[in-house]
Order: structure tokens, then sequence, then C-alpha cells
């Protein structure tokens, strides 16, 4: 009977349907790396999230594996050329996850144009801010996606429905909504980053996009740490010329250098800890993915 170790939480009712498949599920989905290294050599398969890494020296140890399955999208916590190398499949759940990111990404704008957060605040702390508290409306202003792969795309729908203007910057993609990067720096009211991390994607909105970019824009970042530069963002929101920036993914999560942690101190800043996938549907709609992966390889 194949081994499979869930590593990072998955959905209850995959599981049980794996373990009807016929395949031996053990659940340790808060393992240590240290605990993860000293019992992969036993299992023929792991799934793991962002969580889990699953770098070089943890497939060095691997020795009975045959498959990785990361539910979710980003592959930047897997060595995938060098699991490939040594025969491992790597394998994810793309399309899962996209509209719980959309969402969240939808809701953080609209939270930051209404000042949702600042006023909430004001009222457990039985201040009655509403003067203070003019806010502007998303319809009619133009959306920037950086990135229109699964999420940008439907972000931008969905968006375009609320009333938004759109326009999308992807070297990769054809689209009618596509200009260039400065193009898309100049002209939008909101910008919304949805690339992966890589080398060419790392530091892509530095100190300079942010001089390119309108005073007053709101950013929204839920695609991967690094991809926007923290420093300049924290610079950009300081001096004003990013208005407010909603935040679900940081270079350390958790976070604990002072550099991040000040800027989710800002209050105009709406930060959450990587939540984006983190709906009910999206785990169920992941859990399944998992368990047609699972079958394939395993079963
Ligand atoms: P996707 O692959 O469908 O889309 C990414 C797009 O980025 C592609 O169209 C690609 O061409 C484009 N791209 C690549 N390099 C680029 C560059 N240099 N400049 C501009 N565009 C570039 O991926 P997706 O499913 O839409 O996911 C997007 C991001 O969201 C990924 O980083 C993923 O890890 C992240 N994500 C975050 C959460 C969360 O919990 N916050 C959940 C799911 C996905």
């Amino acid at each position: 009977m194949s081994k499979l170790l869930i590593c990072d939480p998955v959905d209850a009712s995959a599981i049980d349907e794996m373990r009807a498949a016929g395949i031996e599920v053990d659940v340790r989905d808060d393992i240590s790396q240290e605990a993860l290294s000293s019992i992969i050599g036993g299992y023929d398969g792991i799934v793991v999230r962002s969580r889990t890494k699953v770098g070089a020296a943890l497939i060095d140890r691997a020795t009975s594996l045959k498959v990785i399955i990361r539910g979710g999208v980003g592959l930047d916590t897997i060595d995938v050329a060098h699991a490939k190398s040594k025969g491992i499949s790597v394998q994810n759940t793309p399309a899962a996850n996209s509209n719980a990111v959309v969402e969240l990404a939808l809701g953080m704008m609209l939270t930051l144009a209404r000042h949702v957060t600042r006023a909430d605040a004001g009222m457990k702390a039985g201040k009655w801010e509403k003067k203070a508290l003019e806010g502007t409306e998303i319809a009619g202003k133009t959306l920037g996606v950086v990135g229109y792969g699964r999420i940008g795309q439907m972000l931008g729908e969905k968006a375009r429905l609320l009333g938004m203007t759109i326009v999308a910057y992807d070297p990769f993609v054809e689209h009618p909504d596509i200009v260039s990067l400065d193009a898309l720096l100049a002209a939008s009211d909101y910008i919304s980053v949805h690339v992966p991390l890589n080398k060419e994607t790392a530091d892509l909105l530095d100190a300079a996009a942010f001089a390119k970019m309108k005073p007053g824009v709101i950013l929204i970042q839920a695609s991967r740490g690094g991809t926007v530069n923290e420093t300049a963002l924290y610079e950009a929101l300081v001096s004003g010329k990013v208005a407010g920036a909603g935040l679900d993914v940081f270079t350390e999560e958790p976070p604990k250098s002072e550099a991040v942690l000040k800027l989710a101190a800002l209050p105009q800043v709406v930060a959450t800890p990587h939540i984006g996938a983190a709906t009910a549907e999206a785990l169920e709609r992941v859990g399944g993915e998992i368990v047609t992966l699972a079958k394939a390889a395993l079963a």
C-alpha cells in the first residue's frame, strides 16, 4: 500500500476519499521541517501547501518519494528541478484558489476606499469619526492588474462588473487590456499584483515604479512576498504617494523583522496573514484536486 504524508492542512473529506481509494494517509499537518526531514524517507507521496518548504536537502532524504502534491499554485517553495532530477513528479492545483484570492483583493480595495478598518477601530474606541472618514468609490476608477493570468484576469472581469476600467501588464499574455508597465503605473488608481515570484518579478514594483504611479494610488499585494519591494512601499505610504495598501503576503511569513512589522502596522495598511486561499470553498476545491492527483500517482 502506498504511503502519503499530509504536511499542511487539507480538507477532511479529501483525506477520507484517499483512504477509501486504498492509500495509507498519515496526517501531520503542523509538522516541523526537522521532523519532516527525519520521516520523509518512509513515504511515497507528500502533500504540502505554502508553509512546508521542499528544498534539495529534504528531497535527498526522500528515498521512496514518487510525487510531491502542492495544494495551491506557487511552486516557489519547492525545488522542482531537483525533484525532477530524482524522478519525483511535482503536481499542483492551479485554478482551485483563484476566486478566493480575487474576492480578498476586491475586499481589500473596498475596505481601503471606505476606510473600513479605521472606522471600525474608532468605533471600538468609543469614537464617532464620521467627518474624517469620507471615502471614495471604486466605480469609475482604473484598476491596473500586474500579471494577467488566472487570478489577474478573474479580478479584471469582476472589477469591470463593479464599474472599473481595467488595464493590465503581462509580457506573456495577449489580451485587449494589456498595456506597458509604465502606462499601467501612470493610469491606475488601484494596482493589484498577481505575478509569480521569480528573478524577473523580484522587486518588480520598486522605488522607480512607485515614482511613476499616480499620487494617491492604492496597492494590493496578494501574490508573493518580494514582488513588491517592502522598503519602497513603506516610504511611498509614509510620503502619501501611495494612499493605502492591502497586503496578504510578505517577504517573511510570519514577519519578524522591524522593516516588515512597521509596514503592517501603518494605519493606511490592511494586512492579513496570507489568507488569500483560505476559504472553505477553496479548501474543498483544492482537496478534490489533491484526491485526483494522489489517486493517479499512488492508488
Ligand atoms: P498564473 O500563472 O495563472 O498567472 C501569473 C501571471 O503572471 C502569468 O500570466 C504570467 O505570464 C505573468 N507573469 C510572469 N512573469 C511576469 C512578469 N515579469 N511581469 C508581468 N507578468 C508576469 O498564476 P495565478 O494562479 O494567477 O497566481 C498569481 C500569483 O498569486 C502567484 O504568485 C501565486 O503564487 C499567488 N497566489 C497567492 C495566494 C494567496 O494566498 N495570497 C493564493 C493563490 C495564488
